[in-house]
């Protein structure tokens, strides 16, 4: 029997965020598009990732009256929120989201093909026994998270970020192996329903790639939230005991908890697509290696997003599509950002932008430093008061901006406008020379910009 053939000038493999901006671009600029998708539409952004775990922040901020806390203290949350409560709201911004992109796709005439694609040559992909042949291809397959086989996963107790999302409790105490930004997001969000959590990492401190002085600020609102850091440690054992998890440590100590959340890293999504018939091989971690155009040693075949690494947010993966597509088809682009902004949605949340400070005295700048502590911000006490800090880095002769880090309510919302400042160049003084709306969150910029400059002055 022959196999049906089809042919679009752009096949995309992968319906998350680097594959749908890039398929949207394509279809932008005149071209036929395929995306193949093997799961549900919109990736492990929308699936498993990004919103569903920003949407349960959001849920667990609103339901427990989180921040009541400071108005009338801790008794005025409200202590019983269901997992029934979470996930309807989840749900209904799942289908809204999956339902907004299905019509974006079908606006721009896109075709999404249902199924597993694997290479059969560097211009044909099979999906189910259908061939789909392209002029340009795009691997946007993602990753999932890393399951070491010593960890007896069991999709009850001991969970992954994945299956985290299909629990039907709320467990009263939880442990956390590892204390990155997934690890330190879900940990904070138990926390702040009520559950005893512990994380465990093998360093001192909770996500490293922050500024120290951020990251003792988290350190301590955590704390405050009841969670508990383990740091310093290597896990031997993790066994499921009866109704517990039990993790042994290489100190001997052993800690028990109802639930595990394993957050120890993610992997690229390549085991089914068989790139090596395409001429393509994986890097020593298991990434599609690209240039700086996100080309793979195939110039027509491109990888973008989280299959090839770092950073693997959502939001660079959207722009990493979006320019592949520009390239691909001979429309203007340019070159990543060698600069953006990260955001973490722990509880509180964090963003920055730009050099840390220990950047900053490593590659021997003369900065001064800029600080807004969330109680001197109006805003911040009239919408219950949030412990929180803008910090500022600048150049001390020069006044450029070099770093901008906040911790608090709405920091990736506002990092932004340091963002934008920062790319025109702008000096701190900027912050203090105009007019900023009142009360709002941007006035952090302003007291940190006055209180920078005042040190300088001070100095001369
Ligand atoms: C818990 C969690 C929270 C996160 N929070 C944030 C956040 O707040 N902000 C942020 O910017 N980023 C966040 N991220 C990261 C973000 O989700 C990823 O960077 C992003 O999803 C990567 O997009 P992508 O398009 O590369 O891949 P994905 O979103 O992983 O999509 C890849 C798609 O390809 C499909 N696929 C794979 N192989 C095949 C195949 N052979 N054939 C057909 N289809 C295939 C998969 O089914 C999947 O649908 C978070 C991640 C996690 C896990």
């Amino acid at each position: 029997m022959e196999r049906e053939e089809l042919f679009a000038e752009f096949v995309v493999i992968g319906s998350g965020p680097a594959g749908q901006k890039a398929a949207i671009q394509a279809a932008k600029l005149g071209k036929s598009v395929i995306v193949v998708e093997k799961d549900v539409i919109g990736g492990s952004s929308l699936n498993s990732g990004t919103i569903p775990s920003k949407s349960l922040r959001e849920a667990i901020l609103d339901l427990t009256d989180f921040y009541k806390r400071s108005f009338y203290g801790k008794q005025a949350m409200t202590a019983n929120v269901s997992i029934n409560d979470l996930n309807y709201r989840l749900n209904k911004i799942l289908e809204e989201q999956r339902k907004m992109l299905h019509k974006q796709f079908e606006k721009n005439k896109i075709r999404l093909v249902q199924g597993s694609a694997r290479f059969e040559n560097d211009k044909t992909i099979v999906v189910d026994g259908r061939s789909i042949k392209g002029d340009v291809f795009l691997i946007a397959a993602g990753s999932k998270p890393r399951n070491p086989m010593n960890i007896p996963f069991d999709n009850e107790k001991i969970l992954d970020s994945t299956r985290l999302l299909a629990i039907d409790y709320l467990p009263k105490t939880m442990l956390v192996l590892g204390g990155g930004i997934v690890g330190c997001e879900y940990a904070s969000f138990f926390a702040a329903l009520g559950t005893e959590v512990t994380v465990i990492d093998k360093r001192a401190h909770l996500l490293p790639l922050l500024d120290e002085e951020i990251g003792t600020h988290l350190q301590k609102a955590l704390g405050d939230l009841g969670l508990k850091v383990v740091g310093n440690v290597e896990v031997e054992e993790v066994v499921r005991k009866n109704k517990h998890v039990q993790v042994t440590l290489n100190n001997g100590e052993t800690l028990e908890a109802e639930m595990l959340l394993y957050a120890l890293g993610r992997e690229a999504n390549v085991d089914q697509l068989e790139i090596e018939n395409a001429g393509i091989d994986l890097d020593s971690k298991g990434y599609i290696p690209v240039n700086t155009l996100f080309q793979t040693k195939v110039p027509h075949i491109y990888a973008a997003g989280d299959v090839i690494g770092q950073p693997a947010l959502a939001s660079t993966s959207m722009e990493q599509g979006r320019l592949v597509a520009r390239h691909a088809f001979g429309a203007t682009t340019h070159h990543f950002p060698s600069f953006f902004p990260i955001g973490i949605y722990t509880i509180p949340e964090i963003s920055s932008c730009g050099y840390t400070e220990k950047q900053l005295k490593e590659l021997g700048y003369h900065y001064e430093v800029g600080r807004a502590y969330y109680y001197e911000i109006a805003r911040n006490l009239i919408s219950g008061n949030d412990p929180g800090l803008f910090k500022i880095l600048f150049h001390a002769e020069t006044l450029e901006i070099l770093g901008i880090h906040i911790i608090g309510k709405a920091a990736t919302e506002v990092i932004h406008i340091g963002q934008v400042a920062m790319s025109f160049k702008a000096r701190v003084d900027y912050f203090i020379d105009q007019v900023f709306n009142y009360p709002t969150y941007a006035e952090g910029f302003r007291i940190a910009a006055l209180n920078g400059m005042n040190k300088l002055k001070h100095k001369k």
